[in-house]
């Protein structure tokens, strides 16, 4: 028998240290379906599975509100230009420490340091330079949270359309 902490037998019961993250694969790669296939498959390899996908083409708007932490540096505007230039794939992924797995598959913020430090990384492999770097990773459960409500809840008035519809339905349905 393998002896384990008191912690860490606490852990298992509650069902490992299951996380939620979420990855966003950028517009310089979100196109090439064959890239995005290979990323799919180092993020299988990697343990992690996939709860939630989507395709779309964000707003400067959007971005915008995503990278609000990053509104004064420099680099924001040409970062929400880029961000807003093409389709993206959005993805839930979960799995034991999916914050820190996905990060560390996705490596160093600058290209040039992740082909340098991991150039088995998926920026390494597939980025261009600071800006255009392939992939984004949530950094903390707590931005995790936010980013997957931010990319994935329904806008309000989809819910809207939503109740709307329901409520038509039943209005339209003959009654004896
Ligand atoms: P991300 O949040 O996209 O996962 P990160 O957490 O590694 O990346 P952040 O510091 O949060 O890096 O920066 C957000 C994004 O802004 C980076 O992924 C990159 O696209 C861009 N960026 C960051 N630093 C620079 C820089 N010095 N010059 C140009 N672009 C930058
Ligand atoms: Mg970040």
């Amino acid at each position: 028998p393998s002896y384990i902490t008191h912690d860490q037998r606490l852990l298992r019961l509650r069902g490992g240290d299951r996380e939620s993250t979420f990855a966003m694969l950028k517009p310089d790669v979100a196109s090439d379906t064959h890239t995005v296939d290979e990323i799919k498959q180092r993020i299988a390899e990697a343990g992690l599975s996939i709860e939630r996908e989507r395709v779309c083409r964000l707003s400067r708007r959007r971005c915008g509100k995503f990278y609000a932490e990053h509104r004064t540096r420099p680099f924001y505007p040409a970062l929400l230009g880029f961000m807003s230039s093409g389709p993206v794939v959005m993805l839930e992924l979960s799995g034991e420490s999916a914050i820190g797995a996905w990060r560390s598959l996705i490596g160093p913020t600058s290209t040039e340091t992740a082909r340098k430090e991991a150039p088995r990384s998926l920026r390494a492999m597939y980025g261009s330079d600071n800006t255009r770097n392939a992939a984004h990773g949530s950094d903390s459960p707590a931005s995790a949270a936010r980013e997957i409500r931010l990319m994935f809840q329904k806008p309000a008035w989809r819910r809207l359309e939503v109740y709307a519809g329901l409520a038509a339905a039943f209005l339209l349905t003959k009654r004896e």
